[in-house]
């Protein structure tokens, strides 16, 4: 059990760009939590794209096997990706939530103040599959009667459309609200969505679940909807669960809502190992010049630690941020502002 643990194993892999900048930001900011967590042990882990200039590996295996065998979970920070396609360099990140089975991408998005653009009310999750649907990436291109012919398969199982589910009950029946949106367009797809939609739908009778989620309260939305309500009336929305590729267009979408990319956080989790990661990339036009914002990984880390269970700790991290956010004194650029990185941490800091 977590809480029984002398210590708390996180793996740091800043990777590139401001990764370099936020994640030790991060790792600031969980040290200040004291108490409400089993004492931190940082490791120091590579990957990324500057990992694979120098070493011609994008995701050493050295990172993986300690990150398996060594931590209970990770942060990552951003890794840039090379303008054309080079041979032998895939996405570390990619591979790392497949080497970890980190099948799932939690993504909340909230707006704390109007101040810095940000549209009211919103206060929801996005639940994402991450292992299957088109980006299984197997297409093929073949010569019709009238010319080229290209088709991708789109994979849906019951096993990972119910461990999706799963985590997305799990996720409603934690929060006040209790409400699940389950997003898919089986009015036209019905073999594949269909088969999403009625696992998602069937947690609840699962055996083991003795009526643990007979609070939370069941909606459908097709995708296409899904996107114009998100836009017209967030605050219908608490917690939505969708296949791969509608997860990626519903979180950026939402993530629109809330302004600077530099303010959301995710994590990738599965069942052992989950990773916390901002939502931002490598940002190369402000990488070195000390003005990133942090609070995404600062608010990343909570959220992985929450998904860990030490709520208390997670609850601090993200009051710290909010109270920093409300008071609009401290910010960087992205939001109006003109603090450096570090003085935003020593604000977030001095509130924790
Ligand atoms: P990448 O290819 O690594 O995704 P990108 O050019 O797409 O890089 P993003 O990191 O996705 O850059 O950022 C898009 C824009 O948002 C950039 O102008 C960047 O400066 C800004 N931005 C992203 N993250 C932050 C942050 N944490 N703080 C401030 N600005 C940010
Ligand atoms: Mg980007």
């Amino acid at each position: 059990s977590t809480t029984a643990r002398q210590s708390l194993r996180i793996g740091l892999i800043p990777a590139d760009g401001i990764g370099k900048e936020v994640i030790p930001a991060a790792r600031a900011a969980i040290e200040a939590l004291g108490s409400d967590i089993p004492k931190p042990q940082f490791v120091d882990l590579v990957a990324g794209w500057e990992t694979f200039t120098r070493t011609g590996v994008a995701l050493p295996q050295d990172t993986v096997d300690v990150l398996r065998n060594e931590c209970d979970c990770a942060l990552f920070g951003s890794v840039s990706s090379p303008s054309r396609k080079v041979v032998g360099y895939s996405s570390p990140i990619v591979a790392l939530r497949k080497e970890l089975d980190l099948y799932a991408n939690i993504r909340p998005v909230v707006s704390v103040s109007a101040e810095v653009g940000q549209k009211a009310s919103v206060d929801l999750i996005v639940v994402r599959e991450n292992t299957e649907c088109l980006y299984v990436k197997q297409e093929q291109l073949t010569d019709g009667p009238n010319g080229k012919e290209a088709r991708a398969t789109r994979l849906i199982t019951e096993h990972a459309s119910r461990r999706i589910g799963q985590m997305a009950f799990k996720l409603a029946n934690a929060r006040p609200r209790k409400h699940l949106t389950i997003i898919h367009k089986s009015n036209v797809l019905s073999v594949t969505d269909g088969l999403f939609r009625e696992t998602v739908r069937s947690v609840p009778t699962l055996p083991g679940v003795d009526g643990k989620y007979d609070g939370v309260t069941i909606a459908e939305q097709l995708v296409d909807s899904a996107v114009y309500r998100l836009f017209r009336e967030p605050e219908i929305f608490d917690v939505m669960v969708a296949p791969n590729l509608y997860g990626d267009i519903i979180s950026d979408a939402a993530a629109a809502l809330v302004g600077s990319l530099g303010l959301i956080p995710s994590i990738n989790a599965g069942d052992s190992f989950v990773m916390g990661e901002p939502v931002h990339g490598s940002a190369p036009d402000i990488e070195g010049k000390g003005i990133a914002n942090p609070l995404a990984s600062i608010r990343s880390a909570a959220l992985m630690l929450r998904h860990l269970g030490y709520t208390k700790g997670a609850d601090r991290l993200d009051t710290a941020v909010d109270q920093v956010i409300r008071e609009g004194k401290t910010l960087t650029p992205d939001l109006k502002g003109t603090s450096t990185t570090t003085e935003v941490l020593e604000a977030v800091l001095k509130k924790i």
